[in-house]
């Protein structure tokens, strides 16, 4: 595109450097820091439960724990939510669909991996058939235990929150430009 202006000539794509422009000012401060706080409180994980690891998470958004009030909403649709919890055992079957939901959420997305089968395979260890979240997907906040309790849940979204907030994980200029 030419575009005259006041005797100047400016060529180019408008649209690339729109969005250029875009990516710069999110990523300055403090446009960059409210952005982080945002997301941080609007964190929707997906239903993925795998194993036993499932009731506890479960147990968290009850009313006992209250999850909502951290700005964490369980959802069931992958395409509106931006975190991927995995509640325990992953094993390879159940590894493709950990990907497949994971692919269908918009950016940015976070993933978390519960209970010690998610971590080393916790009761299978070393078995033929588990797969780790680490391998696969992009782990941010690892639960230890077995089960791990509601407690551990909400301290694991509160750690995640403050990696967000730090700007340690939204990376803007890696992500795909949906048009
Ligand atoms: S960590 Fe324990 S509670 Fe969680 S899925 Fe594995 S066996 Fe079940």
């Amino acid at each position: 595109m030419v575009c005259g202006l006041k005797g100047m000539m400016w060529v180019g794509n408008l649209e690339k450097a729109a969005r250029k422009a875009a990516v710069w000012l999110v990523n300055k401060r403090p446009i960059r820091d409210i952005r982080d706080w945002g997301i941080s409180f609007s964190l929707w994980p997906v239903h993925f439960t795998t194993a036993c690891c499932g009731a506890e998470f479960a147990a968290t958004s009850a009313p006992k724990y209250d999850a909502e009030r951290f700005g964490f909403l369980p959802f069931v649709a992958s395409r509106q939510c931006n975190l991927l919890l995995i509640e325990g055992t992953l094993t390879k079957k159940m590894a493709k669909a950990a990907l497949w939901v994971y692919e269908q959420m918009p950016e940015p997305k976070f993933v978390i991996a519960m209970g010690a089968c998610a971590i080393d395979g916790g009761i299978f260890w070393n078995s033929y058939n588990i797969v780790r979240p680490m391998d696969i997907l992009p782990v941010s906040v690892f639960i230890p235990g077995c089960p791990p309790r509601p407690e551990a849940v909400a301290q694991a979204i509160i750690m995640l929150q403050k990696k967000i907030r730090k700007g340690e994980l939204v990376k803007y200029e890696e992500m795909e430009v949906v048009k």
